[in-house]
């Protein structure tokens, strides 16, 4: 998977920043915030910047992840998510040591049993521990 490869199957023109961040966060291999990205590329223009997140998410490349952090971060989606639809409904883990956060792409989110009345309409699921590289 590369940058380009990824923004054509979305339908998406291949610009420099949009190219960059897709780059930066492969590189990375774990979620990245808003503030690591900005960190990573301090050239790109703020408002161009956020403007390639929220499209990157509303097109289904990216998603948004939670983890203990009070930031949004952001790990690259699985190749049938697409304009408008996510299905990243997968586990997340967060390493204590060296606290990244990554997507657990085979680990689905079990069903839970809601009150009557209660609908889903997504859930996340964050495990806190030790990852393979540290263990
Ligand atoms: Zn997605
Ligand atoms: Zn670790
Ligand atoms: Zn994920």
């Amino acid at each position: 998977m590369d940058a380009s490869k990824i923004l054509g199957n979305h339908q998406l023109r291949s610009t420099a920043i949009r190219r960059n961040v897709i780059e930066f966060i492969l590189n990375e291999g774990a979620a990245v915030s808003h503030q690591d990205i900005e960190k990573a590329l301090p050239q790109a223009d703020r408002v161009t910047l956020y403007r390639t997140l929220a499209t990157f998410e509303e097109k289904g490349i990216l998603h948004q992840v939670l983890d203990d952090e009070s930031v949004k971060k952001y790990a690259l989606c699985g190749t049938d998510c697409g304009g408008g639809h996510h299905h990243d409904d997968h586990a997340h883990f967060k390493c204590e040591k060296c606290e990244e956060t990554v997507c657990l792409d085979e680990v689905s989110i079990p069903a839970v049993g809601l009150p009557v009345g209660y609908s889903r309409t997504s859930a996340n699921l964050l495990i806190m521990g030790t990852c393979r590289a540290c263990a």
